[in-house]
């Protein structure tokens, strides 16, 4: 349930509402936004009566959530969520389309701070690449740990761009934390619980997948939990489901993009490589994520994509990287979207890159 204040309420009458809550036993989340305060109520809710919320001071309705998600529903907030990654470099949710890009693993300092490079120079914003691998095989390459991290970080001091990097595990989350500015978490991990838990704990974006098996409820559901442990910095992914069609790695199901943005307030994101596999359709379905509605996009780019260790049958080379970058513009125009700057300006990068490389 919701508690929606009037726009006049004062502090004492949101306390005084919060208070009575936490006396009837049930959890409280004060979500402030442009308009209005909501003071969502989660938990058993059975000694809870609207009526009585209604009557008291500051209060102008009280709203019953539908959707099993509560904290994660457009009901709850009806404004869409916009935060900052990287101290304020980017901002995930407005009106900008953030790419990020990058190859699907670190396989060394010359690779990622060359990739690296050229995600900045093609006007994308966050760079991607997996340290720890969450592989299918126990023998396949399974990423290069802490080293990972540091060239990771080396790129970052070179380009200035936000790294966004995957944690596999509970016990590697302090590490992996010092390095990202956005923590991934994978398909494999989505109904990872004490994972959710924990990076809810922190303060730090987190980019959730949707697991290979799961609905669009169950990822929502798991995003709850993050909220629900009070980091609100957080943005879904959609990475392609398993189907019965074996022509595409995965089953990109694009039409969750709308859905989720209807359902939710949260960012969405579109991982067209690993939603097709192929690096052939990467661009097709990156531009109608874009026309979907995709707050970002995340590609897997290499600079040699046949030798990559790990995904490059699906990663763009840069210069194909580079000619997608310039359709996906003219399709965020087309929507009254834009792509590293105003609609129209193109990238100022080539001089600061001289300048730090
Ligand atoms: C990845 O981003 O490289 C990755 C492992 O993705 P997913 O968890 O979607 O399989
Ligand atoms: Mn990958």
């Amino acid at each position: 349930m919701i508690v929606i204040m009037k726009p006049n309420a004062t502090a004492a009458e949101i306390g005084a509402v919060i208070r009575r809550a936490e006396s009837l036993g049930v959890t409280t989340h004060p979500i402030y936004g442009d308009n209005r305060t909501v003071v969502a109520l989660v938990g058993d809710l059975t000694r809870v009566s609207r009526e009585s919320f209604n009557a008291m001071d500051g209060v102008n309705t009280t709203v019953r959530i539908q959707e099993p998600y509560k904290l994660a529903s457009r009901t709850t907030r009806p404004e869409n969520s916009v935060f900052d990654v990287g101290g304020g470099a980017v901002r995930i949710g407005g009106p900008e389309v953030v790419v990020m890009a990058g190859p699907c693993s670190v396989e060394s300092r010359d690779q990622i701070v060359e990739t690296a490079i050229a995600v900045k120079e093609a006007g994308a914003k966050v760079l991607r690449g997996g340290a720890f691998k969450p592989r299918t095989s126990p023998y396949s390459f399974q990423g290069l740990g802490l080293k990972g991290l540091e060239y990771l970080a080396e790129a970052r001091a070179v380009t200035g761009l936000p790294i966004i990097t995957e944690v596999v595990t509970v016990e590697t989350l302090p590490m992996v934390a010092e390095y990202a500015d956005i923590l991934q978490i994978g398909a494999r991990n989505m109904q990872n619980y004490g994972l959710l838990h924990a990076v809810g704990k922190t303060q730090r974006p987190v980019m959730l997948k949707r697991g290979i098996s799961g609905t669009i409820e169950e990822l929502l559901m798991c995003a709850e939990y993050i909220v629900s442990n009070g980091n609100y910095n957080v943005m879904v992914c959609e990475r392609g489901i398993r189907t019965y069609e074996t022509s595409t790695r995965n089953t990109f199901d694009l039409s969750a993009v709308p859905v989720i943005k209807h359902t939710s307030h949260l960012p969405v994101v579109a991982d067209p490589s690993h939603g097709t596999g192929y690096r052939e359709y990467v661009p097709a379905m990156a531009k109608a994520a874009v026309a979907a509605g995709a707050d970002a996009l995340i590609l897997e780019i290499h600079p040699d994509p046949d030798n990559a260790l790990s995904d490059g049958r699906q990663s763009l080379s840069l210069t194909e990287f580079r000619k997608l970058m310039a359709d996906l513009r003219r399709v965020a125009e087309a929507i009254d979207r834009f792509i590293d700057g105003e609609p129209g300006t193109k990238p100022a990068v080539q001089e600061e890159i001289a300048q730090v490389a």
